[in-house]
């Protein structure tokens, strides 16, 4: 890490999110509690299914970066440390000393006079709060090429800086959905940076008088959007590289990369284990006992399965080819756990069947 400290975490004011109020749940709820308001919200506003579109995908995002936060107890119980004043809605800043969950977080650089230039994304699926709180968004030195890792140095855009050197990689993260990381797809994603006045090079004069560029800020600021290609097949944590649009680079040299990492949004029906998808089948008891045939979802529309008799509870059968793709062509499995549920409420009629079952059966699980 740089020589950095104190100034290590971006001070720009977000937009406070109130998660708890995202997913509809208190801030007491359990765990159980919490997945069961995700796995309900995120099937009504899963943008394949719901007739707004647009609207959905809006909302659809906001609950799984707040299912992101509030399902993983490391970072709940750093959300709950922010205190439960908050208004969804009210400007924020990170406390001081907060420690991010991305390496050294927040966004933004340090400008000739250790300013903070900043820089924030659009399009990407988290809100700028997150990214500040929790994300991955940060940039990497300006040092020269082949100097090691590209985060593992806090490279100065100041006095120390030399001319010709090379743009700052920024990295930030991408909400991808399981269809897009089946299918790929284009995204547009736009990065808002505050760079040195190009004018006045971040002097904020121009000769004596103050630069009218940048109005002697010393920093201007533009957003570039760009189509962010992402090939199917992408996996958690992956990250995509689109080079040339980091940082600029000070004195005619080649700007900066910028890196999306791959965040796969959480899908209602699914869990993601590699290129593995997994399904939990509920089974009534007698399908589990006789064996049945079952229509499963899949990322591509629903298929038939055979439940074989004599099936246990947590058995495991594998759907070949239905998971997601890997870049080799190849596709990871669909995992269809099994799980035998049993009614919780009887008719007369039906009792008097589980009753003549139970006298009927020579089974003895416990012998
Ligand atoms: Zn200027």
């Amino acid at each position: 890490m740089g020589g950095n400290a104190g100034h290590s975490i971006a001070n720009m004011a977000v937009k406070f999110k109130d998660y708890y109020e995202s997913l509809g749940v208190s801030r007491t709820a359990s765990e159980t509690e919490i997945k069961k308001a995700f796995r309900r919200l995120a099937r009504e506003y899963h943008p394949d299914v719901a007739k707004n579109k647009k609207q959905a995908e809006e909302k659809f995002k906001e609950i799984n970066e707040a299912y992101e936060v509030l399902s993983d107890p490391a970072k709940r119980k750093k959300y709950d440390e922010l205190g439960p004043n908050w208004r969804a809605g009210a400007e924020f800043r990170p406390p001081p000393g907060w420690q991010g969950f991305g390496g050294p977080g927040g966004s933004g650089r340090r400008g000739a006079r250790g300013e903070e230039f900043e820089f924030q994304f659009g399009g990407t699926g988290f809100s700028d709060f997150f990214e500040q709180l929790f994300g991955s968004a940060r940039r990497g030195g300006g040092q020269p090429r082949g100097g090691g890792s590209p985060f593992g140095q806090r490279g100065g855009f100041g006095a120390e800086e030399t001319a010709g050197e090379r743009g700052q990689d920024i990295e930030g993260d991408i909400m991808v959905t399981l269809e897009e990381a089946m299918s790929g797809s284009v995204r547009s994603v736009s990065v808002r940076h505050g760079s040195p006045c190009p004018t006045c090079g971040g002097t904020r004069q121009r000769g004596r008088s103050t630069c009218t560029t940048c109005s002697g800020t010393g920093e201007i600021t533009r957003t570039e959007t760009h189509q962010v290609k992402i090939p199917a097949g992408v996996s958690e944590g992956q990250r995509l590289r689109i080079p040339g649009r980091g940082g600029a680079g000070a004195g005619g040299a080649t700007a900066g990369d910028l890196f999306l990492r791959v965040r796969l949004a959480r899908h209602p029906d699914f869990e993601v284990e590699d290129h593995n998808l997994s399904y939990q089948a509920d089974l009534a008891p007698w399908e589990a006992v006789l064996g049945t045939s079952i229509s499963v979802p899949t990322l591509a529309g629903q298929v038939n399965i055979k439940i074989p008799p004599g099936t246990h509870n947590g058995q495991k059968l594998r759907v070949r080819g239905r998971g997601l793709p890997q870049r080799a062509g190849a596709a990871g499995d669909l995992i269809v756990i099994t799980r035998i549920e049993v009614p919780d409420k009887l008719t007369e009629e039906e009792r008097k069947l589980w009753e003549q079952l139970a006298r009927t059966s020579r089974f003895r699980p416990r012998d």
